[in-house]
């Protein structure tokens, strides 16, 4: 494997200006997870992006900008985060690794990819995550998971009122569903409220993330502030085709 040296640079300066100091050990975590990912790649399809410094800002850097909202949710206190189609694990394992409290579900219907989250979990030695094959139309109506989550984030997985559906039938009341968003997104928006409304949210706020490397993306942070109807989400493929 080749040597990158210093390593995980312009990680390490991105994230210093979203106030997160990276420690030794986490950033050899994170190059770890590039390693890994690079390798994996080659057999199985997980991500379009394999160069060192573009992995660092589109993949790590951009998982890291939920950092802000991590802390709205319950900061650096035990709580549970779920990524929904997490794919190769973004952004909830950059997320993990930096905040090490946190309970998380990884979701993915996936069957390679989660084999692939397994594998980096135990490869990381991170503890209290757990890595689930599936689709979120049916998890989201097991009573486990169901209305059980502080923060649910969600990265590239379909357009807001659909990726609503799949999400916030997690969220606990109170907590948050953020949607990591880029280029123009107005249309999409305006076509979630009504969705987000009938499955008990609410939008706060629509963010841009302040940082040069990282232009043009948005997080979109929804509040959930009543019970999701039972009937939500639909049955699989139902909130892409049609959505709300
Ligand atoms: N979040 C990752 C990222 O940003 O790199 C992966 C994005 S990838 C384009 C979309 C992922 O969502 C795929 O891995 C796919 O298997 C998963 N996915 C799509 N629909 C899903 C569903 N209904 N339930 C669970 N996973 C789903």
């Amino acid at each position: 494997m080749m040597q990158h040296e210093p390593k995980m640079r312009k990680l390490i300066d991105g994230a210093a200006k979203f106030g997160l100091g990276l420690t030794p050990g986490q950033v050899e975590q994170l190059q770890v997870y590039y390693e890994e990912l690079v390798s994996w790649n080659q057999r199985i399809n997980l991500t379009a992006i394999t160069d060192y410094e573009q992995v660092q800002i589109k993949h790590f850097l951009d998982s890291l900008s939920v950092a802000l909202v991590v802390e709205m949710a319950g900061g650096r206190s035990k709580f549970r985060l779920l990524d929904v189609g997490s794919g190769a694990g973004l952004p909830g394992i950059p997320l993990k690794i930096v905040f090490p409290e946190v309970k998380l579900m990884l979701l993915d219907s996936t069957a390679k990819k989660t084999a692939f989250l397994g594998y980096l979990i135990d490869r990381l030695e991170l503890d209290e995550v757990e890595v689930l094959t599936g689709r979120a139309e049916h998890i989201a109506h097991q009573g486990d998971y169901r209305q059980r989550f502080n923060l649910v984030v969600s990265r590239a997985v379909g357009r807001l009122a659909t990726i609503a559906e799949l999400t916030l039938p997690f969220c606990q009341i109170g907590g948050i569903f953020v949607a990591l968003k880029k280029g123009h997104i107005d249309g999409e928006i305006i076509e979630a409220l009504r969705p987000i409304n009938i499955l008990g949210g609410k939008l706060r706020e629509v963010k841009k993330v302040e940082l040069e490397e990282l232009e043009g993306r948005r997080l979109v942070i929804v509040d959930k502030v009543s019970s999701t109807p039972q009937l939500y989400p639909r049955r699989p493929g139902v909130p892409q085709r049609r959505p709300l």
